[in-house]
């Protein structure tokens, strides 16, 4: 599914319109009849099949026949379009560039801001895993009837985004939101690596990376949160490239960095720079691979061996096998991943920077523990196996999070700005107030009906993962669309009114403050 943003430009303000009408009627029809897009939008029946038909042709809508009547559906494409038009409107995005990421529920790209600066945009994609499998399991899908694909991946946006903005304001070392439309959102880039692309880290750095994170597991169940899939693929490890350089610090936490940092091993440009492309492609001659993971590339060195798998992360139920790791070594170089793999200098420090929230849930969940727990042991089977780094330090639930601590409901009277944080506040929430499940319950997640259903599907994912059951669907199912009425934002109701004349404004509208970058 591709991510079209010439369109943006091209639809003229009655498609819109019709587009929007689609939208709207979704919330109570599964497919909507085109009498009925024509009596929201105010325009004559006769007059809308021209434009419904050209929104099919771009696939923004998808023309359904029903036993009972004609009419259409929204697309992802439709979906997609909207959101970001109203990002666009909004100046949290000029431009989209390529896609750095596919992830089994998201795509991820590169955008920018109207300053040029580089954001990331990630979609969510719910539905893009065949259910199939899953859907014998009845336990773990519930007795939801069907699947609203768009409706859920609009939930796990709304998530992700109020986690994220709730840690960022809190000093946690994560992205910094800029806007969240419909089912996308839009964050600060982060020019890192994920770790499980590490392959040598300076063995100073090994134990320091090991207790960063096991801090931040720490630090965030003090502060009411376990992150619930904290494993390799969600830790960005970044460089920081002298010991002179800032410690870190939250609010430049997503900023892209206006240095370059330099590893021994590697370097790094822009691939837009035509300058630099000679040099480039010399570097490639000489059978040196381009990492493509991030916004940048990276000229890495020849694989010198491979990288271990360490994609079976077990529950920690299993946790006799900490003790076999002989048995670890066996195959684990046969596992053959295509993955680049980055080898770090000696001179470099490096900080964790964490991503992807929509699982999140708070220390007060009835799996707390078990969620714990696996985020720990997978961090430190991540270790062993990359890094052949045992530690027997680690967090244990009880400890960290006593019951006391969890019967805590107190609710902090409101948000502190970032610039008000006090952080051993925040380090010592077992005797002060502050506590992030608490305000995340306050802005609605934590307990609605909607949020429990998300759980539901995030944690049926999970397990369908570990169990090897997910198939990747070749497109996603985009059936069963239906959107719960009372769970279309008022926001983007808006983006409709003033629809009219909106055809060229959002591009040409510079005047209007960045809406994200202070947020
Ligand atoms: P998913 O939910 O599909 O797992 P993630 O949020 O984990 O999606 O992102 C997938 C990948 O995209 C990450 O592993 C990382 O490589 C890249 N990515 C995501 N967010 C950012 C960001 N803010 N900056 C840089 N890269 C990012
Ligand atoms: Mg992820």
């Amino acid at each position: 599914m591709r991510l079209d943003a010439t369109d943006l430009r091209y639809i003229s303000s009655q498609e819109f319109r019709v587009l929007t009408a689609i939208e709207m009627g979704s919330k109570n029809h599964e497919v909507v009849p085109s009498s009925l897009a024509a009596q929201i939008c105010g325009l004559h029946h006769s007059g809308i099949n021209k434009l419904l038909g050209s929104l099919a042709k771009r696939n923004l809508i998808a023309r359904v026949q029903n036993t009972k009547y004609d009419g259409y559906r929204l697309t992802y494409g439709g979906y997609d379009y909207l959101a970001l038009r109203a990002f666009s409107k909004r100046d949290s995005i000029a431009a989209v560039g390529r896609r750095i990421g596919v992830g089994k529920e998201s795509d991820i790209m590169i955008v920018s801001s109207p300053e040029q600066e580089q954001r990331v945009l990630k979609i969510h994609r719910l539905g893009r895993i065949s259910f199939r499998a899953i859907k014998e399991k009845r336990d773990y899908m519930g007795k939801r009837k069907s699947a609203s694909w768009m409706y859920m991946s609009r939930l796990a946006a709304a998530k992700e985004y109020a986690f994220m903005k709730i840690l960022h304001e809190h000093g946690f070392p994560v992205p910094q939101p800029i806007d969240q439309a419909r089912h996308c959102i839009v964050m600060s880039y982060i020019d890192a690596f994920p770790l499980r692309q590490i392959a040598v880290l300076p063995p100073d750095q090994i134990p320091l990376l090991y207790s960063a994170l096991m801090k931040l597991i720490v630090r965030l169940a003090r502060a009411g949160l376990i992150h619930g899939d904290f494993n390799e693929f969600n830790l960005l490890i970044r460089e920081v490239s002298t010991a002179s350089d800032e410690e870190y610090d939250s609010d430049s936490a997503g900023a892209p960095p206006a240095r370059d940092p330099q590893p021994s091993s590697s370097s790094r440009r822009d691939p837009t720079d035509s300058a630099q492309q000679d040099t480039l492609e010399a570097e490639l001659a000489e059978g040196h691979q381009i990492e493509r993971g991030n916004g940048f590339e990276r000229v890495v060195a020849p694989a010198q061996s491979q990288l271990p798998d360490v994609d079976d992360v077990d529950d920690v139920s299993d946790e006799v096998d900490q003790e076999d790791e002989e048995e670890d070594d066996d195959d684990e170089a046969a596992s053959e991943t295509s993955e680049r793999q980055i080898h770090l200098g000696d001179d470099v420090t490096v900080e964790p920077i964490l991503i992807d929230f929509p699982q999140m849930v708070s220390i007060n969940h009835e799996n707390a523990e078990y969620y714990f727990d696996r985020d720990v042991e997978c961090v430190r089977r991540f270790f062993r196996k990359r890094f052949r780094y045992h530690s027997d330090e680690f967090p244990r639930f009880q400890d960290v999070v006593p019951e006391f601590v969890r019967k805590q409901t107190k609710l902090p009277k409101s948000a502190p700005q970032p610039q008000d944080v006090d952080q051993d506040a925040v380090n010592n929430v077992q005797t002060g107030d502050v506590r992030l499940d608490l305000l995340a319950k306050a802005s609605g997640f934590g307990g609605s009906k909607q949020d429990r259903e998300l759980e539901q599907y995030m944690s049926s994912l999970r397990l369908s993962t570990t169990q090897g059951m997910i198939e990747v669907a070749d497109s996603s199912p985009e059936s069963g669309d239906e959107v719960d009425s009372d769970e279309q934002d008022e926001e983007e109701d808006s983006d409709q009114e003033d629809g009219e004349d909106e055809d060229e404004s959002s591009e040409d509208d510079e005047e209007d403050d960045e809406q994200g970058s202070d947020a």
